[in-house]
């Protein structure tokens, strides 16, 4: 009889966690390698598209994430010295209605959090950082440091930007640094003395940008992130910090809702934007790539997480019903079935075009994927 699949994953972010609560949904056993001793809530919102929301709903977090998140009326887009509007994208109900979810702006932690209530506490193993890999005729075997391993049938690497998965598979290969560097924070609205701002906005200047948006439903907390030329810096991490009073001159002269923001806000994180070409590959024998390791994009059109929360749907759909024989197969197919997709993602992103004018967003946020058709 065909026995049935272990699956260990290399992970524990958006599209690890995303990936052992739809695996478990198939009943497939699956265990989460994370090299962080605990997780942390990381001061960062984060846009959850309507494309990521049915994902979401299946996974059982839908009633979470509305009672815990923004549901803004627009993503707005406007000049950054006249506020004259661009282009507002229009999401609310009639949005909703029409790409089948909302439309939700979260604290990036909260949405941490929903995943991982997804997947029961003994299927994740933090501290555990993968050094190595072997692919052997018993199943692949998972070297941590600290001298610890584990055994799977099979493995997937959802172990981000700076992934050891892909090294191991395909060799190291450098990011590309885009000369840009992103500041970003989230802040108690109340230090905006009584100043108003708009559900979400991305405020376009020449050649710098900053989006505001709100990430509770009570308009309680604030986030940005900005966008500007900075080429020598190259630190690309979720923990440094960044100069409040050089953001705010980077910023000057911008409209007196950005001005009142960065006045109000107390502290800043610094980060180098990178992303990637497409890989030839994401997948060898009994081990495949998902998100961030094999389809890493610039922050623009607010897609990155929401790509590796639909890898995890497909993926699990092309794992339905295989045995430990059918992995490999399965991890070409599930390669096959996205990477079109994410490398047009990949690449729009990085024109910094999006919603800068009329922009048809129907192929974003329209796609289902529990239901768009497999690859053969
Ligand atoms: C400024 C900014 C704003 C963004 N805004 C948005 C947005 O609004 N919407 C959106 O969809 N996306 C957004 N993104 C993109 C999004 O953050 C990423 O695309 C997403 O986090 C990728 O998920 P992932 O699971 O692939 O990787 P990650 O979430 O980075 O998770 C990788 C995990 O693997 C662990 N790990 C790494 N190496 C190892 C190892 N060797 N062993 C064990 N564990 C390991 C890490 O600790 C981490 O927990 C933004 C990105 C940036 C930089």
């Amino acid at each position: 009889m065909a026995r049935a699949l272990s699956i260990a994953i290399v992970g524990a972010g958006m599209g690890g966690l995303a990936s052992a609560a739809a695996l478990r949904r198939g009943g497939i056993a699956v265990t989460v390698y994370e090299q962080a001793a605990q997780f942390t809530r990381l001061g960062a919102g984060i846009q959850i598209g309507c494309n990521a929301m049915k994902v979401l709903r299946e996974l059982g977090l839908e009633a979470k994430l509305r009672r815990q998140s923004f549901y803004p009326r627009s993503w707005n887009n406007r000049d950054w010295r006249t506020g004259e509007v661009k282009f507002d994208m229009v999401f609310g109900e009639a949005a909703e209605r029409k790409f089948g979810a909302p439309y939700l702006l979260a604290h990036r932690g909260d949405l941490h959090a929903a995943l991982a209530s997804a997947v029961p506490e003994e299927c994740i193993r933090l501290g555990h950082r993968l050094v190595g890999l072997d692919q052997t005729s018993d199943g692949v075997r998972l070297s941590f440091a600290g001298g610890a391993t584990a055994v799977a049938d099979a493995v997937i690497g959802a172990d981000g930007v700076h992934s050891a998965v892909k090294d191991i598979l395909f060799g190291a290969s450098p990011l590309n640094f885009t000369g840009r560097i992103a500041y970003r924070t989230t802040f108690p609205a109340a230090r905006l003395n009584g100043h108003t701002i708009d559900d979400c906005t991305k405020w376009w200047g020449e050649d710098r940008h900053i989006v505001i948006y709100y990430v509770k439903p009570d308009r309680s907390e604030v986030y940005f992130v900005t966008s500007q030329p900075e080429s020598d810096f190259r630190i690309e991490s979720w923990s440094a910090k960044g100069d409040v009073r050089e953001l705010r001159k980077a910023f000057e002269g911008f409209d007196r809702q950005v001005e009142n923001v960065l006045a109000a806000c107390p502290d800043v994180h610094k980060w180098a934007l990178v992303d990637r070409e497409s890989l030839d590959r994401w997948t060898d024998g009994n081990v495949t790539l998902l998100g961030d390791a094999c389809h890493p994009m610039t922050p623009y059109m607010a897609q990155g997480a929401v790509m590796a929360i639909e890898d995890a749907a497909v993926l699990s759909r092309c794992l339905d019903g295989v045995d430990r024989d059918g992995a490999a197969n399965a991890f070409r197919r599930f390669e096959a079935s996205r990477k079109d997709r994410t490398t047009r993602i990949q690449q729009t992103s990085r024109t910094n075009t999006w919603l800068k004018d009329k922009t048809d967003t129907d192929w974003v946020y329209a796609y289902d994927a529990w239901t768009v058709p497999l690859a053969a």
